[in-house]
């Protein structure tokens, strides 16, 4: 299980185990925001499995060059939800289209599911009177890499902290 650390200030700021994340609040170094239902087991007893940990300091992110942007990272960073109807989605979509001189980048590709990815095809959201959702931007994990781990997939839990993140 792992668990989203919040910068002071409630920026996104890495994803860490969930051991991790109660050794930083027995340290008072962060408070808990958000657990899970089922409880952490560890030799020193049973603690809250958090899911969502504020830091008291600021830390000043590790700035490092962009992660990769893939099809799994564009889905992963969307919790697999289509970033026009909120279905469950399994394909990519180039929000400016490629054929229209659309990058593959972070702030223009968007998880997307099959009927609205089919609808869409080659035309501006414009063209169609669509809105995105969210603004796509580079999540937190793929900013500030370095030692923190990388999350499996999505916390339900974290989506109210990482909606509006961008790079
Ligand atoms: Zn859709």
């Amino acid at each position: 299980m792992r668990t989203l650390v919040l910068n002071a200030g409630f920026e996104p700021l890495a994803v860490v185990s969930d051991r991790r994340a109660v050794v930083l609040v027995l340290r008072s170094r962060a408070r808990v925001l958000e657990v899970a239902e089922d409880p952490l087991v560890a030799p020193a007893g049973s603690f809250p499995r958090p899911t969502v940990i504020l830091l008291d300091r600021y830390i000043r992110p590790n700035r490092r060059r962009p992660g990769p942007v893939s099809r799994r990272a564009v889905l992963r960073r969307d919790a697999h939800r289509c970033a026009y109807c909120g279905a469950g989605a399994d394909t990519v979509d180039h929000v400016r289209p490629r054929s229209r001189g659309g990058p593959s980048s972070w702030t223009n590709l968007v998880a997307c599911c099959r009927k609205c990815n089919h609808a869409k095809a080659d035309r501006l959201l414009e063209d169609l009177g669509w809105k995105l959702r969210v603004k796509p931007g580079e999540p937190a994990w793929a900013v500030h890499p370095g030692p923190w781990d990388s999350p499996g997939q999505l916390d339900d839990a974290w989506l109210a902290y990482l909606s509006g993140v961008a790079a």
